[in-house]
């Protein structure tokens, strides 16, 4: 029930309009029942943490501990530490995009970033453009200030560009509603899609022409099995805002992303983030210093790329192994996850209990969907956690949930 000023939730509740229109997370939701010891969990997009090698943590940590605790330990500027925007500097180097500490504000991981971009540009009724299926954060984290997002579907070259001029030719130039464009364009969670050279070049076209910003999310970029590296948007264009994160060639627990941004983007990412939190962790942003300063972080990562290499293939085979022919699924050339698709009939949301019993779990495909409607009939499956052999079985059970239903 919603009055002027006032909004109750179902128990009488005074809360926000705002979180009435919230879903919870459905990856959140499941974290409780994929625990059971005997399930196999397709549904996470976590990085395999004890691929880390120990003595690379301890040094990282004894030196903040031993050296820096003064500086670790306290306040900093809401914009982040000078020495760790360096580092994201020479990460951003190595992936062809030149940039300055003074462009650089770090976030408390990605998600962060998502959140204050959100809280700096968007009014309610505002419209952003994501792909559609999208990443489920994303989702959550712009619809707290409430605009229509409208979904672009990709295929395997990622975002559809002749539809995204349709759907801009519907918006209409000039319409100042139009505020930003939000694109996964490595291995996009959760479609596993990249989207071609030719793509991007045309989506930074239409971002002049149609006056949006386009904001490139990039935590899977490195993590790629198959092919040759894409140049970043952000190398294209300067005007781009580009999301680093370290969460997936590092650590997720040390909340440290990164924004790159015009300086007029970060002002105000740097006011609204005052009231967020001040200032991210200090202690983080040190100890990720001393990981990519002091420690051989390239070899780890190239330890990460090969196991989750291997994971994929082993993903991959089983799918083609077991899965009807009437499904069909992304190959992905990198990142953490396949999107498959089965016919129009089916209904992944109702039938995840069926995969519960059977011992294993993925994410219904409408959670990627702002609706929370489309997407019915497909999934979000995950290879960067579970050995390939737990993959091969769980598979082998999800297929058996699938024939199941099949109508012959
Ligand atoms: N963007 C995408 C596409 C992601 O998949 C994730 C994490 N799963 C994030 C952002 C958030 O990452 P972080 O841990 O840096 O907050």
């Amino acid at each position: 029930m919603t009055s002027a000023h006032l909004t109750f939730d179902q128990t009488g509740e005074k809360i926000a309009e705002r979180v009435v229109k919230m879903r919870s997370s459905a990856v959140r939701d499941l974290f409780a029942a994929a625990s059971r010891p005997d399930v196999i969990s397709l549904s996470g997009g976590m990085p395999d943490v004890s691929l880390l090698p120990q003595s690379a943590i301890k040094k990282a940590v004894r030196a903040v501990c031993e050296d820096e605790r003064a500086v670790a330990l306290q306040y900093g500027s809401t914009d982040g530490r000078v020495q760790t925007k360096q580092v994201f500097c020479d990460l951003m180097r190595d992936i062809g995009v030149r940039t300055k500490p003074e462009n650089v504000l770090i976030t408390s991981g990605a998600q962060e970033a998502l959140d204050l971009l959100s809280k700096a540009f968007i009014n309610p009724g505002d419209i952003i453009l994501a792909e559609g299926p999208t990443y489920l954060g994303a989702l959550q984290a712009f619809s707290a200030y409430e605009p229509d997002i409208h979904c672009i579907p990709f295929d395997d070259e990622g975002m559809r560009m002749d539809l995204l001029e349709e759907e801009l030719a519907r918006i209409g130039k000039g319409n100042p509603r139009l505020k930003f464009l939000y694109t996964i364009p490595n291995f996009q969670n959760p479609g596993g899609v990249t989207m071609s050279s030719a793509r991007r070049k045309r989506l930074l076209e239409l971002a002049a022409e149609y006056d949006f910003m386009v904001l490139e999310d990039d935590p899977y970029g490195r993590l790629r099995y198959d092919g040759g590296h894409m140049v970043p948007l952000k190398a294209l264009s300067d005007d781009v805002i580009y999301l680093g994160t370290i969460s997936k060639v590092f650590a997720p627990g040390l909340r440290t992303g990164w924004i790159v941004a015009p300086k007029h983007v970060l002002s105000k990412v740097n006011l609204v983030k005052q009231g967020t939190d001040l200032c991210g962790s200090s202690f983080d942003q040190v100890v990720v210093e001393h990981y990519f300063t002091d420690t051989p972080w390239q070899k780890t990562l190239q330890k990460f790329v090969s196991t989750y290499h291997e994971r994929r293939d082993a993903m991959l085979a089983a799918l083609d192994e077991y899965f009807p022919a009437e499904a069909s699924w992304t190959r992905p050339d990198g990142g953490f996850f396949v999107w498959v698709t089965l016919p129009e009939y089916f209904d992944t949301a109702s039938m995840l209990s069926e995969a519960l019993e059977a011992g294993v779990t993925y994410v219904p495909g409408d959670s990627f969907f702002p609706d929370g409607k489309t997407g019915k009939n497909s999934m979000r499956i995950n290879f960067s956690f579970a050995p390939p052999e737990k993959l091969n079985e769980a598979i082998k059970r999800l297929a058996k949930v699938i024939n199941e239903r099949l109508e012959l």
